[in-house]
């Protein structure tokens, strides 16, 4: 392991925390530090590395939040978004259109599974997922089904910080304090293969969540129940893999029973999977409706999106209420400099970056996994380029460490003195580098983290709490 030289923090760094802690607000912070916190600066950013304020280089483990997927500093995106500004900045969507946005709507539709085939552009995920569900409620008012709204969603998801998308969050955490659309959501079990119970096998547990899908459906009635929103592997929650087949089954009760089924995407698309979309190429399931953000332009301009399928739009030309307006726009709808910015980003991933990470994904599951050998590893797990280390009290029942113990924080502390940077979760370590990590790269990684996990260990032994 290559130590890493550090340089005092610069006064510029310093006077950049004040300013931070005096006037900018971040995201998810607790009441007790709201307006009054500055985090870790990040300085500059190069390849799958990032710097931080005292000149440390550190692999960007988790590509900024699972979105830098072409990695940091590429000229063609640069170029791309200099030159759309150049062209055409900005034009409003209301009553004009921009060549970026018909190309890339072309070029996704023709990527996305089935006849998915109808792009709306939005500023990130959680706004697309709410376009999603203002379509769904907007197609089944039209269609003169106005009770048709339940929305599913399961424990362990995250969709959002938008009042329907956040309504959908799994995570009590991220939703005591905050007033949510509770009649308007049911909440399924997490299907998480590493919690199920400890007697199951996985098609028992698999069972059991497609029987637990069924009932609810059978409960609330199909008549009552709009959509079905889920993302392939559940991200934020910990890097959740389904059980095999447990999501073509789901999507077959949703087709069943004329419920419309969401891929959130927001993570798995462009990229994270080694394909453009993972609902079909790697989960075999064709949606309804496909959301997606972050990696499609690879972070360099905030876009998000949904793609809808023909036979909604078919339903809903055909009905008594053509007139009828989907009153839902954004001023940045099909913005041309993110648009640019994604046909550039699509370029470099089919360009060979897909099968690179195809391949490299492979890789980085087999070298992570080496890592369970390490006493206080629960499970490493993950698909693609997503990871995620769960720590554990105790291997044989799996339980889980208390949440003042905050594993993940001190794993992430030792590794960054190491050069990696993680998302930590609680008791867990999320990873999604950048896509074009090579095998060295990877090895640096695993080693990193290895040490960091050890340290970890020695720290809450010597502090008697494991
Ligand atoms: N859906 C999923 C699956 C996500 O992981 C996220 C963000 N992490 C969102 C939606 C929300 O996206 P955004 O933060 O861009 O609004």
């Amino acid at each position: 392991l290559k130590a890493q030289t550090a340089v005092s923090p610069t006064d510029e760094a310093e006077t950049l925390a004040k300013a931070a802690e005096r006037h900018l607000i971040q995201p998810w912070p607790s009441a007790g530090e709201i307006g009054d916190e500055a985090r870790g600066l990040i300085g500059s950013g190069d390849g799958i590395y990032v710097t931080d304020a005292e000149g440390n280089r550190l692999i960007d483990g988790p590509a900024g939040m699972w979105c830098v997927n072409v990695g940091h500093r590429r000229r063609e995106l640069a170029d791309a978004l200099h030159e759309q500004a150049m062209a055409l900045s900005y034009n409003s969507p209301w009553y004009t259109m921009n060549e970026p946005s018909a190309l890339l709507a072309e070029r996704i539709a023709g990527h996305a599974p089935g006849d998915l085939n109808h792009v709306f552009f939005t500023t990130g995920g959680s706004s697309a997922v709410e376009s999603a569900l203002r379509f769904m409620q907007f197609y089944n008012n039209v269609r003169g089904r106005p009770q048709k709204k339940t929305i599913l969603s399961r424990d362990g998801a995250y969709h959002g910080s938008t009042y329907l998308s956040a309504s959908l969050n799994g995570s009590s955490r991220g939703r005591d304090w905050m007033d949510i659309a509770d009649d308007l959501v049911v909440k399924l079990s997490c299907p998480d293969p590493f919690r199920r119970p400890l007697d199951m096998s996985i098609e028992e547990f698999s069972d059991m969540l497609v029987e637990e899908f069924a009932d609810a459906v059978k409960r609330i009635g199909a008549e009552n129940i709009g959509a079905f929103v889920g993302e392939p592997v559940m991200a934020s929650g910990g890097v959740i893999v389904p059980p095999p087949n447990y999501l073509p089954r789901i999507a077959a009760i949703c087709r069943e029973n004329d419920i419309l089924y969401i891929s959130d995407e927001v993570v798995t698309a462009f990229g994270r999977m080694g394909d453009v979309f993972a609902s079909k190429d790697v989960f075999g399931i064709e949606p309804d409706i496909i959301t997606f953000a972050k990696g499609v332009t690879s972070g360099y301009f905030p876009l998000g999106g949904m793609v809808v399928s023909d036979r909604l739009f078919a339903e809903l030309r055909q009905s008594n209420h053509a007139d009828a307006m989907y009153a839902h726009g954004l001023t940045y709808s099909s913005h041309p400099i993110g648009c640019a910015v994604a046909l550039k980003n699509l370029d470099i991933l089919e360009g060979g970056l897909l099968e690179h990470a195809r391949e490299v994904g492979v890789y980085f599951m087999e070298q992570l996994k080496t890592l369970e050998e390490l006493d206080l590893v629960g499970e490493v797990r993950g698909t693609g380029l997503m990871a995620c280390i769960e720590c554990v009290a105790d291997r044989e029942s799996k339980n889980p460490l208390t949440l003042d113990t905050e594993v993940g924080r001190r794993i992430d502390q030792h590794c960054q003195e190491l050069g990696l940077l993680l998302r930590p979760l609680i008791h867990m370590c999320v990873m999604s580098p950048p896509l074009i990590i090579t095998k060295e790269q990877i090895d640096e990684m695993v080693a990193i983290l290895r040490e960091g996990i050890s340290r970890t260990m020695e720290d809450l032994r010597k502090e008697g709490l494991w």
